[in-house]
């Protein structure tokens, strides 16, 4: 079979070798002047191409396209995509979290393991693709097959500019609104004195719809206008297609209100001389302390023994709940991953073939699908590239 495939990224890449080895003529192309563009920033540079959990974790890390990833996830698990690497000699290791990374530490590795598995490709560079024939014919060759594997519209600059869209609309594909997912979140207060400045072990919460709260654990960074880290980042992803007016911080989700509040007497006792701002340094880190008083109108100056009790009680309430208010979500630019895409009705979750046009399929970030950091994006992407190549047995 002669088969195109539109996207030197991860997906296209992985697809490509994979076909071409199964005795099909391949051609891929990509817009850049080289492979796997993206595929160079992730993880720092570092590329955490998937996460060596169990499955059930798997599917909990999984935000859009959970049931339609299923069949693709179960054929090609995180192991056997590493099996693939190590067959073709990139050597890997597990971090924390189950992360796992190149054991050199470099994204490039990845990506010249993924270009020696293409070497039957025919690999057409700089030949970005703005339209495709109804019958399969790209810049005057015919074509057997399509697979459009042009990823997001994030990080344009990487190439993934957002234009397969267009080519599976032509094709009569609806698109569910492709919106920023692990993303920065811009905040109403003032932050530029916060900037740089990360929190550990704290808690991050949004009500949704419905009364349901999401709250998410762990380390969270202060940008000139807004939060990002992980847990600012997951949180990023479920409240993206209905972002609330505020969210919470919960500054010591270790102790309970009335532990925290004993803890407080206990220090504002033995401290009655100092003042606030001093005696607060047990709690909270010091830039953070001037941006708390003012935001709860307290000076932080006063001495302790000058504060009532209802402050006393206004400074532990604000440390279980400090109220952050949003502006909006950065701008999908600044995303790490594209929510939103080819609508998943329309695309057989065992073949990634349409379901409108005969021949032409789906891979990668261009569906709609999303996951959380740790390795499950490439791990969806390398997923979905191996149940499309299921389409193409040996010749
Ligand atoms: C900063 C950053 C860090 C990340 N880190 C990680 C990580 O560590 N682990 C992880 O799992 N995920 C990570 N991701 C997400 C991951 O990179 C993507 O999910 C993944 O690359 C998607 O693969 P893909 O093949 O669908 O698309 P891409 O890898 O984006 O590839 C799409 C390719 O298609 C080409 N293309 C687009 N349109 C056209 C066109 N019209 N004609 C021709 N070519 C076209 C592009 O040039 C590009 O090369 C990160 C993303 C970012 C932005």
């Amino acid at each position: 079979m002669k088969v195109a495939i539109i996207g030197a990224g991860a997906s296209g890449l992985m697809a490509a070798g994979l076909i071409s080895n199964n005795g099909h003529e391949v051609t891929l192309f990509d817009g850049n002047e080289k492979c796997g563009k993206k595929l160079y920033i992730t993880g720092k540079g570092r590329c955490n191409l998937t996460n060596l959990c169990d499955k059930n974790t798997f599917f909990e890390n999984i935000v859009r396209g959970e049931k339609f990833l299923q069949s693709a996830i179960s054929r090609f698990p995180p192991q056997k995509v590493i099996d693939y690497f190590e067959k073709y000699g990139l050597k890997t290791k597990v971090e924390r979290g189950n992360r796992v990374f190149p054991l050199s530490d470099k994204a490039s590795d990845v990506i010249s393991t993924l270009v020696k598995t293409c070497k039957n490709v025919n690999i057409k560079l700089n030949q970005k693709i703005n339209n495709i024939s109804k019958n399969f014919t790209i810049y005057d060759e015919k074509f057997d097959c399509i697979i459009i594997a042009t990823g997001g519209k994030s990080y344009s600059a990487t190439g993934s500019d957002g234009s397969g869209y267009a080519l599976a609309e032509s094709f009569g594909h609806k698109i569910v609104e492709p919106i920023p997912a692990l993303v920065p979140i811009e905040i109403k207060q003032d932050l530029h004195c916060l900037q740089g400045l990360s929190l550990k072990n704290v808690q991050l919460s949004a009500s949704l719809k419905g009364n349901k709260t999401i709250s998410e654990f762990g380390e969270m960074l202060f940008t000139d206008r807004g939060i990002s880290g992980p847990i600012a980042l997951t949180l990023s992803s479920k409240i993206n297609r209905c972002v609330p007016d505020e969210i919470y911080l919960d500054l010591k989700p270790a102790l309970n209100e009335e532990k925290l509040e004993n803890r407080i007497l206990r220090d504002f006792n033995s401290n009655k001389n100092k003042q606030l701002k001093s005696v607060l340094l047990g709690l909270l880190p010091r830039r953070f302390i001037d941006f708390f008083l003012q935001n709860i109108a307290l000076d932080g100056n006063r001495r302790i023994q000058s504060i009532t009790i209802e402050e006393r009680k206004r400074i532990v309430k604000s440390l279980k709940r400090f109220t952050l208010k949003i502006k909006k979500l950065y701008p999908i630019e600044n995303a790490i991953i594209t929510s939103g895409g080819v609508c998943l009705d329309e695309i057989d979750p065992k073949t990634m073939q349409s379901k409108i046009k005969k021949g032409l399929y789906f891979i990668g970030e261009i569906l709609d699908v999303d996951a959380l950091t740790g390795g499950f994006n490439l791990q969806i992407a390398f997923a979905t590239a191996m149940a499309v190549a299921s389409n193409f047995e040996k010749e």
